[in-house]
């Protein structure tokens, strides 16, 4: 499957919910999901019951937008969610929020997930020292991740971080504005990562 080049909006609103793929924009008045513009396409939505499939694809669909992933790595992820001990649903969760760009975009160094993915293969930042451009990297407690001191990263780092105040932080990863260093706690639990999705649905679909 190739890469989505399309509108980021038109996933939204599609899934019919924010999937926060913008950054700023997401937060104002003018967001399409905001404004209330339906489901993309010529019939919009279209009425009809849905089918148990139906609903753990679009529930499927969610998960792997808003963490702005291709369908074959999302499935990799899920395989190996399920040789993990342990809920297989709530694994694939926390696989997803350790990845080194979700980390990035949590400790607010971007402004969206897609945006994290790019300023961490660019280069612009370091897992314990030594330069990471991997973002699917997934990361464990007590790994420290630190942006990098050449002028650019650190300018686009502070940027970032400006628009990224309002945003709730992460109480699983510390971060210090300062010297744009922080760390991985401990790994997010399911209160942690939030209520946006049923990833049981997800589970079922990928148990057919
Ligand atoms: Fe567009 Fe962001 Fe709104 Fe999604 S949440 S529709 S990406 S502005």
């Amino acid at each position: 499957m190739g890469r989505y080049t399309g509108p980021a909006c038109r996933l939204c609103r599609r899934e019919g919910m924010k999937l926060f793929l913008k950054g700023d924009r997401c937060r104002m008045a003018k967001c399409p999901v905001e404004t209330g513009r339906g489901v993309p396409g010529m019939h919009g939505k279209r009425p009809g019951k849905k089918t148990d499939y139906g609903l753990q694809l679009r529930e499927k669909q969610r998960l792997r937008r808003a963490y702005w992933m291709q369908e074959g790595p999302f499935r990799n992820l899920f395989k190996r969610a399920l040789r993990k001990r342990g809920v297989t649903g709530e694994m694939l969760l926390q696989m997803l929020e350790l990845r080194l760009d979700n980390v990035v975009y949590r400790m607010g160094l971007s402004r969206s997930r897609r945006e994290a993915r790019q300023f961490v293969r660019h280069g612009h930042v370091t897992v314990n020292l030594r330069r990471a451009d991997v973002p699917s990297m997934l990361l464990r407690p007590g790994d420290q991740v630190a942006v990098r001191t050449r002028k650019q990263s650190q300018e686009f780092a502070r940027l970032a971080l400006e628009v990224s105040q309002q945003r709730d932080k992460a109480k699983w990863l510390q971060f210090d504005r300062e010297t744009l260093t922080g760390a991985v706690l401990r790994v997010p639990s399911r209160d942690d990562i939030g209520p946006f999705v049923n990833e049981q649905l997800v589970v079922e679909l990928y148990s057919r």
